[in-house]
């Protein structure tokens, strides 16, 4: 038996609000909404993050979060979106299933974006850096 929340959300052993579904993928609202229309996108697959997906699985998720987006669009009609995944506890991670969450978004709602995340660069110069990759 899977012990996983959001697998349970699969399984139908626990409820949730549902607002997309397809073969491989399932939207629901958020239970803990940081805005109107807070709603995670999950692979029905088991995978703690995209590194435990395959390239077709990831693909699958990305339209599904663009459809979830269309429906969220068409429902609420919000003025814009922040879109994304924690990854790992460093990244604020809870729940260890794969989810995208779409955060819809409102003119003046008073919320930041992706720069209000972290606000760490260290000590490293961005050519520093780029020499890990060497990149030009
Ligand atoms: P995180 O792992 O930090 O990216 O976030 C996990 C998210 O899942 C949080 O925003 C929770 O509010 C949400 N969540 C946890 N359990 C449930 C549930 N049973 N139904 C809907 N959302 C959930
Ligand atoms: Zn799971």
């Amino acid at each position: 038996m899977e012990e996983c929340i959001f697998c349970k959300i699969i399984n139908k052993e626990i409820p949730a609000h549902i607002i997309y579904e397809d073969e491989n993928n399932l939207a629901f609202l958020d239970v803990n909404p940081r805005c109107k229309g807070h709603t995670v996108v999950i692979p029905k697959e088991h995978a703690k993050n995209p590194f435990g997906l395959s390239d077709e699985s990831l693909k699958l998720l990305f339209v599904a979060t663009k459809k979830t987006m269309q429906r969220i669009d068409e429902k609420l009609k919000p003025d814009g979106y922040n879109v994304g995944w924690n990854q790992n506890s460093a990244g604020g991670q809870v729940v260890p299933h794969m989810h995208v969450h779409i955060l819809p978004r409102w003119r003046d709602d008073g919320g930041g974006n992706m720069h209000s995340i972290v606000n760490h660069p260290g000590d490293e110069t961005v050519e520093e850096v780029a020499k890990y990759f060497n990149a030009q």
